[in-house]
């Protein structure tokens, strides 16, 4: 590709509303234009490297026996009707509605289409199980479209998903998905961890989900990491502290005044003890359809509530804190919150690392009053103690082996085993060998193609611009002739013809520009490779310079040894 011929520009600044890295080299390097926010156009160099990480997915896909097919990107209202998620996907969801007053919406995940082409097709055992995927665009009207091509509104996903008989088989195959999700993502050169995640809503009770995610510290996820072989994402992580002090003095139950003490430090500092010898009280509302339902929730002092637990605990559809109107209403005592005095329809949950019958200082539901001495067991009536608490850095895995950290990751794979969930919505049903009808197990797994482009560009940068993994790389070689005479463009434009001859893709810089020019568009651009043909030298030594992206490694090689040496520093490249 000549550069005199294309589109293509840099540019010095980035824009104010990029703030990491991929996002601002992808912008500087000319990659993506912005068309409204979250809605990107890809410009030639971005969507060569795009294409290439659809065809490393699809070769993968297909190696594992998935089935490719291309389903509408807009999609009738009926469908997401008849699996309830028309009123339920919130803001998300794209809808409108055509000329004949009919309900549409653009796809933001297609297990509904998919499986009405499935219930169109398959109707016995016998033809199971099945897996399909495409590569397609997707629209999520996220509440906060950022970074780029990471969280954009408009992306592309490859999703597939697959239907069996039994769990036995989805099992199968999501290992199928696992391993084929780990291929690609060594095949690019990305870092990443492999963590459990949260099922939410969506699965039953035993059903597998992981997220891929790449280590970046810009990330927008955290994950809970062990050396030992624990991962798993902030939300589902379940670890243990370690050396807790839990308050002994367990003799009795006394008042003290704390007046304006109303945070758990103000208070441990005020008694001079740990946090761990107090308890942090939060009070929420569990929404279930039309019923709602006031919990309290008791986590040691310094302990941090995972809110989705809660939600899961109490097989909410939401959870919210109390309001500070809500808490007056029903005269609980902002910052002096406990169980003793507590409205008896008010439900009491303990984190499981409070111990029931250590001591604690407590809220006792009194404006600046607490409680010393109060033991959960002796004092706090009937409640239940199940794992709520914020894993973080420092915990110990729950089989003891290992000490967690925290890390940050960008998700860029998702798979999730969804049961007979929208099977069952949408009477997608087979026949078994005993001629009974079932509905159909699912999996479904998803893979970012462009939050890939996005995350390999935030692990693979330096000060001066992208250095492309070879596997994705847009071009291998920028080819930057630095001269003057139509000789040296005639001997460049053989050179550019050989090279291509070779088996290499070029980007052949053959604009009248100056070397700190070229080199700095060469750069930031971050093909694996540069050659450089300088008149001057050429003309002396009859030697062109290569340049390794990544290391700056320069080698100087005669014309007619270029060919060789670019094959054998473009296979060690990774
Ligand atoms: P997130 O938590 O980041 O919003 P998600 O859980 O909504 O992701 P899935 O529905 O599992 O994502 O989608 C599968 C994959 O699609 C994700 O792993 C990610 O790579 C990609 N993806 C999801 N949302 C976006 C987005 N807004 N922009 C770009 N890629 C996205
Ligand atoms: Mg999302």
């Amino acid at each position: 590709m000549r550069l005199t011929k294309s589109i293509w520009q840099t540019y010095k600044e980035n824009p104010s509303d990029a703030v990491i890295p991929s996002h601002q080299l992808m912008m500087r390097a000319g990659l993506i234009q912005k068309s409204a926010a979250g809605i990107y156009n890809y410009l030639p160099f971005a969507y060569r490297s795009i294409r290439k990480i659809e065809q490393i997915v699809r070769e993968e896909m297909d190696h594992i026996g998935s089935q490719e097919i291309h389903m509408s990107v807009v999609t009738p209202g009926e469908l997401w009707q008849e699996s309830g998620r028309w009123d339920k996907m919130g803001g998300e969801m794209l809808k409108f509605k055509d000329k004949g007053n009919r309900d549409l919406c653009i796809s933001p995940t297609n297990e509904e289409v998919v499986t009405d082409i499935f219930r169109g097709s398959v109707k016995s055992y016998k033809q199971l199980p099945q897996s399909l995927y495409q590569i397609n665009t997707k629209f999520r009207d996220e509440i906060r479209p950022r970074f780029g091509l990471m969280r954009g509104r408009e992306f592309t996903m490859k999703d597939a998903y697959s239907f069996h008989m039994d769990k036995a088989c989805l099992d199968k195959v999501y290992d199928d998905f696992y391993e084929a999700y780990e291929k690609t993502l060594k095949r690019i050169n990305l870092e990443y961890i492999i963590v459990e995640a949260d099922g939410g809503a969506m699965a039953d009770g035993d059903a597998k989900t992981h997220e891929f995610q790449v280590v970046a510290d810009s990330g927008e996820d955290l994950v809970i990491y062990s050396e030992s072989g624990y991962a798993a994402n902030m939300e589902k992580a379940e670890t243990k502290r370690v050396n807790v002090d839990y308050g002994k003095d367990t003799e009795s139950l006394t008042k003290v005044a704390t007046p304006n003490m109303a945070t758990i430090e103000d208070v441990c500092n005020f008694l001079k003890v740990p946090q761990t010898h107090s308890l942090k009280s939060l009070m929420y509302k569990s929404i279930i359809g039309e019923v709602e339902k006031v919990v309290l929730v008791l986590l040691l002092g310094d302990d941090k509530l995972n809110e989705l637990k809660l939600k899961n605990y109490l097989s909410a559809e939401h959870i919210v804190p109390l309001t500070d109107g809500e808490l007056f209403s029903l005269k609980i005592p902002k910052g002096f919150i406990g169980p003793i005095g507590l409205s008896a329809d008010i439900s009491i949950i303990y984190d499981k690392h409070v111990e029931l019958d250590a001591s604690y200082t407590i809220g006792a539901m009194e404006l600046d009053q607490h409680y010393a001495g109060f033991v959960p067991s002796r004092d706090g009536g009937k409640s239940a103690h199940v794992d709520l608490r914020m894993s973080r850095s420092g915990d110990q895995t729950i089989d003891g082996k290992g000490v967690v950290e925290e890390k940050r990751g960008i998700e860029v794979g998702h798979i999730f085993q969804l049961g007979d969930k929208y099977t069952k919505a949408l009477g997608s049903k087979v026949l078994d060998q005993n001629g009974k009808t079932i509905s159909p197990l699912m999996g479904c797994y998803g893979i970012g193609i462009t939050r890939i482009m996005a995350a390999a560009i935030e692990q693979h940068h330096d000060e001066n611009g992208i250095i492309w993994p070879k596997a994705i790389a847009p071009y291998d070689i920028y080819f930057a002739l630095i001269g003057k005479s139509e000789e040296i463009y005639n001997t460049g434009d053989e050179i550019y013809e050989d090279m291509k001859k070779s088996g290499f893709d070029v980007v052949y810089d053959d604009r009248k520009q100056g070397p700190g020019f070229k080199f700095k568009d060469s750069d930031l651009l971050g093909l694996p490779l540069r050659v450089v043909l300088g008149e001057r030298d050429f003309k002396v030594t009859g030697e062109l310079e290569i340049v390794v992206r990544k290391t700056g490694e320069k080698i100087k090689v005669k014309r007619e040894d270029l060919a060789a040496k670019l094959k054998e520093l473009y296979k060690v490249i990774k």
